[in-house]
């Protein structure tokens, strides 16, 4: 464990800043908008997306999407490095492709396609004539006399909104190590989540002509490293890959999509695929697997993170359930070492790139060259065994004292989601009386359902908070912009238009979390340090989830809508 724990990190920030330029968008000013509009959308990543695309199907006209990129698509705006590509299958992955008419072209969509259908989902749904692109919210007032919140962003804007929904994913900001001497390297850098074309040549599928003659430095072997590690290799002069935790890789088996198969789809397949995934990844039965890949084999091991979502046979005892997922994840984990040792070439290599810790310590991965890449002649695995690089001087990359002499480091070292302010949002939310979401969230988040909170009138929140994720993250934004937006579709029926769930409603909803959450502590305690367990630092009952998992969550905000649940959040 790093001695620093989460802090080890330097955000991109002050002298770093420049990391975080938005090498996409070109600088454009405008005159600061005074207006007003039914709701304001903050983020155009897909939860934003669907947040506004549902609340367009409920009746709304204008919806003003307000997003730091350029355009639409979130962390697929942002992230373009070569090699990039759904991990998750695209046909279940992908949102609203039944509304917009279309089947993605591969099994895993490349990032491209995937930001085009970003792009789509915004003109089908009438988006782009009101959206701020480039533009941050600096801050939300609730005006209660007017009933409406007054937005403003860092562009001088002062927009008037009845409604406002935030859903800022947290893949935004990029982070970089903490390595001792990282201002000192004289040669070129950049982060993969705004990678540098023009230094390297080529694009996101690859040719990445001009670092013929160069030799680079990649940190990190996290899922984008995974994808972008062969192209590297196969275009520049030499590729130093610096490891300090190997990641699971197990194949992945890409294929563009069958025609043939694309003629069968029938209304309702993708509700239908979407459903079946999310049973399969969390060991529900199914009749049939449809997407049966890695992730729907391994699921059941994510198990482990979900003890009260349980199939278990009758009978079985809690210890005999948690003895047969720790046998299964040996198991798993041993295929995926075995693995190593079919593909990787020189022993001593193979025997770094094996993943020792259980299935769900970190995100899983899948690659079908990643590891065929540590055969070639030009490609060196430097394993720093754990402590990570020792330092960068000038010129080189220094581990174990060996300084690896490169001429351009590329960070592969993931997110900054160290959570902004207390109102985990980045900017002051004004509720009622002046109150912030900061002061009514001073011992951690109190909602209804993860959507909203007493005080804080048609505001709503989208993403993992006080309710149910799964590894399909796009499947559960979408069943959340679906329940707004039929809350919201009630509310107009009202004469106040007042959406605000009562104390009482959202001290119920804590008080079931406190009785049903799920504290993933003690197994992340086990785990090797990464982002899913602040870095090893496990804190005990910090992010109570519904424990009952995310199949029966859906099923309980649809039976909430329709046997009156509404009541708790609609006044008259
Ligand atoms: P990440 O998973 O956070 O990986 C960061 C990597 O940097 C880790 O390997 C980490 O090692 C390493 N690192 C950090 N500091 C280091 C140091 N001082 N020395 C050496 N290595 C250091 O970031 P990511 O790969 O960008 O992925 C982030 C998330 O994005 C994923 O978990 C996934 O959710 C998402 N993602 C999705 C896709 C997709 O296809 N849908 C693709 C890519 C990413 P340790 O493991 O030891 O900390």
């Amino acid at each position: 464990m790093h001695p620093r724990g989460s802090r080890q990190y330097r955000p991109a920030t002050g002298d770093f800043g420049y990391y975080v330029d938005d090498p996409h968008a070109t600088a454009h000013t405008r005159e600061p908008l005074r207006d007003r509009v039914d709701a304001v959308v903050v983020g155009g990543g897909f939860g934003g997306l669907l947040a506004a695309a549902r609340l367009r199907q409920a009746g709304l006209d204008r919806i003003r999407v307000i997003e730091r990129g350029g355009d639409f698509g979130g962390t697929w705006y942002w992230n373009r490095y070569p090699g990039i590509h759904c991990d998750i299958e695209s046909y279940v992955y992908l949102p609203l492709l039944e509304e917009v008419g279309y089947v993605p072209k591969w099994r895993y969509a490349p990032g491209e396609e995937i930001r085009q259908h970003a792009r789509a989902i915004g003109r089908h749904f009438d988006l782009y004539a009101d959206a701020c692109f480039g533009t941050e919210v600096d801050g939300l007032r609730w005006d209660d006399a007017a009933g409406e919140w007054t937005v403003t962003t860092d562009r001088g804007d002062r927009i008037a909104a009845r409604y406002v929904v935030v859903s800022g994913g947290p893949f935004g900001r990029p982070k970089l190590p903490g390595i001792p001497g990282i201002e000192n390297f004289r040669g070129h850098t950049f982060h993969t989540s705004r990678w540098d074309y023009a230094y390297t040549g080529g694009g996101p599928d690859g040719d990445l002509h001009r670092l013929a003659d160069k030799r680079v430095g990649l940190i990190g072997t996290g899922a984008t490293a995974i994808q972008c590690v062969p192209h590297l290799a196969a275009a520049a002069g030499h590729l130093y890959v610096f490891q300090r935790t190997p990641s699971s890789v197990a194949e992945r088996g890409n294929r563009p999509t069958d025609p043939g198969w694309s003629a069968t789809l029938a209304p309702g397949w993708h509700h239908e695929r979407r459903e079946n995934f999310l049973a399969a990844v969390s060991g529900a039965p199914v009749d049939e697997d449809l997407v049966d890949d890695g992730w729907t084999a391994g699921g059941h091991l994510l198990g482990t993170l979900m003890p009260r979502v349980d199939h278990r046979p009758q009978g079985t005892s809690d210890e005999e359930r948690d003895r047969q997922l720790e046998l299964a994840d040996f198991r798993a984990m041993n295929e995926i070492r075995a693995r190593v040792d079919r593909i990787v070439a020189d022993p001593a290599t193979a025997e770094a790139l094996k993943p020792w810790y259980r299935y769900a310590c970190k995100r899983p991965t899948f690659s079908d060259s990643y590891l065929e890449t540590f055969n070639r002649p030009n490609t060196t695995l430097v394993d720093t065994a754990g402590p990570g690089i020792e330092q960068l001087t000038e010129r080189a990359v220094v581990v174990d004292g060996v300084p690896h002499e490169v001429d351009c480091v590329i960070f592969a070292t993931g997110f900054d989601l160290t959570l902004p302010t207390a109102d985990r949002t980045g900017f002051p939310i004004h509720g009622r009386a002046g109150r912030t979401l900061a002061e009514h969230w001073a011992a951690g988040p109190r909602t209804l359902h993860g959507f909203y909170s007493h005080g804080f009138p048609n505001l709503f929140h989208l993403g993992a908070l006080q309710n149910a994720s799964a590894v399909n993250f796009t499947h559960v934004l979408d069943e959340q912009a679906l329940h707004i937006a039929e809350v919201v579709a009630e509310a107009a029926k009202r004469t106040d238009h007042r959406v605000e769930p009562t104390a009482e409603a959202e001290e119920g909803w804590q008080a079931t979390l406190r009785e049903r959450g799920v504290d993933h502590s003690a197994f992340h305690a086990e785990c090797t340090p990464g982002y899913y367990n602040n870095e090893g630092r496990v804190r005990a009952g910090r992010r109570p989830s519904f424990g009952d998992g995310p199949i029966a969550f859906h099923r309980l905000i649809r039976r909430w809508r329709a046997e009156g649940g509404l009541r708790d959040v609609l006044a008259d």
